[in-house]
């Protein structure tokens, strides 16, 4: 009889989101007149812009003449679409990278899972904790993470990295040398950065200790601040230890279209030599058949200037509702952190609350709905995430109702 991968058992369930679906569930079937609002939305909700869609028209009209129809993307992606990856994201920001440094694919979900597959089993892995769960998911799945300890809540061979109020919610660096550090900023779940010096301080660090960067930028076009970096390749030295995993999800709106990207620079090599570029150019090859011409064409048109002044309106509305809820808690006496360049606010739940108890107090008192912190790991417990994908009238009337509690 076939056996299954024993890593995948190893897995606690995905405990969080169907729990809280489960308990809005409930509450609605009790409490049939009362209308919940969601401020826990990890997903964008206002259409494609204009000019991403006029795009998105021309290539499907393009796809039903024999002259311009296209069959398999290149593996790599279109060069028009790396190129401008290129042009736009780096080297407007004095960055240099090369076309074949960036990998198109179909987001940066399957890109921060597949990652890992290109190294070793036996490599060490640090996280952020809270964190976004599909890196330690993924390493769970390649047997990396050693056994799981159900009170901890906490892998004994993962690293991690504590992020609380007490270090503004970022990592430091760890005791133990880890072999990959997975880093995310601006963070989901607590909205906070890092500034240039700081994340200096992790390239010379992953640089001294031979260990890899995996930097997941998905956020990077809610930076308002000046001093936050949108790359890791604005720190020097970062082309040797770090590779950069992209999103047009949060950035243009694509979660439901699929487009991202991965950098691999080729200066980035393993103890033995071996060229990451290289390895992961033929996972690509292997493993993908290209994101679709019509989403790169689409993803092409966020890099126009109509393109650009659209999806940074988008991207104004989304950040005026954090502000609204960042601003209207802090006035209610909450301690709040994030929402200036991120589309998701951290507060700790008040009264010792933990944050599971604080849901339902939530979800009660103001029908509004968030996400326990605890549920992106044991360091997120006592806090709870707000975010600002909802309407500007909903999180208007949520906010309004927080504060009446
Ligand atoms: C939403 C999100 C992504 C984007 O994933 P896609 O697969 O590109 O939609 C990546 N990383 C983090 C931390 C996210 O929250």
């Amino acid at each position: 009889m076939f056996k299954v991968n024993e890593n995948y058992l190893k897995l606690p369930g995905s405990y969080l989101f169907s729990t809280i679906g489960k308990k809005v569930r409930e509450y609605k079937e009790a409490n049939p007149d009362k209308e919940i609002i969601s401020l826990g939305i990890g997903d964008v909700t206002q259409p494609l812009a204009p000019a991403i869609i006029d795009s998105l028209h021309a290539a499907v009209d393009e796809m039903a003449k024999k002259e311009t129809f296209r069959g398999y993307a290149p593996d790599l992606g279109y060069e028009f679409l790396r190129s401008a990856i290129a042009k736009h994201d780096y080297a407007a920001r004095g960055v240099d990278i090369a076309i074949d440094e960036i990998f198109v694919s179909d987001g940066a979900k399957c890109d921060s899972g597949n990652i890992q597959e290109i190294f070793a089993t036996d490599n060490k892995i640090a996280v952020c904790d809270p964190v976004y769960p599909v890196y330690v998911d993924t390493n769970v799945m390649a047997g990396r993470t050693g056994t799981y300890d159900k009170n901890t809540e906490l892998w004994s061979d993962v690293i991690y990295m504590p992020c609380k109020a007490e270090n503004g919610f970022a990592p430091e660096l760890p005791e133990e040398t880890p072999d990959i550090i997975y880093l995310c900023f601006p963070n989901n779940p607590t909205g906070a950065t890092i500034r240039r010096p700081q994340l200096q301080e992790w390239v010379d660090y992953a640089n001294k200790n031979g260990a890899v960067i995996i930097y997941d930028a998905a956020y990077e076009a809610y930076i308002s601040e000046e001093d936050v970096p949108h790359s890791i390749y604005e720190c020097d030295g970062a082309k040797t230890c770090a590779i950069e995993l992209r999103s047009f999800s949060k950035n243009a709106g694509f979660t439901g279209t699929r487009l991202g990207f991965a950098v691999v620079p080729k200066d980035l090599k393993a103890g033995d030599g071996t060229s990451l570029n290289a390895l992961w150019t033929r996972r690509h090859g292997t493993k993908f058949n290209g994101a679709p011409y019509i989403i790169q064409r689409a993803g092409e048109a966020v890099y126009s200037e109509a393109g650009k002044a659209q999806t940074a309106e988008q991207i104004a509305y989304y950040m005026k509702n954090a502000k609204l809820i960042k601003e209207g808690l802090a006035e209610a006496g909450y301690t709040v952190s994030g929402g200036v360049n991120a589309p998701y606010i951290w507060l700790q739940t008040p009264d010792h609350k933990t944050s599971w108890e604080f849901f339902d107090y939530l979800l009660e008192n103001a029908n509004v709905v968030g996400t326990p912190g605890s549920g992106f790991g044991p360091s997120g417990e006592g806090y709870f995430r707000l975010t600002a994908f909802g309407t500007y009238e909903n999180t208007v009337e949520a906010v309004k109702r927080i504060k009446a509690l």
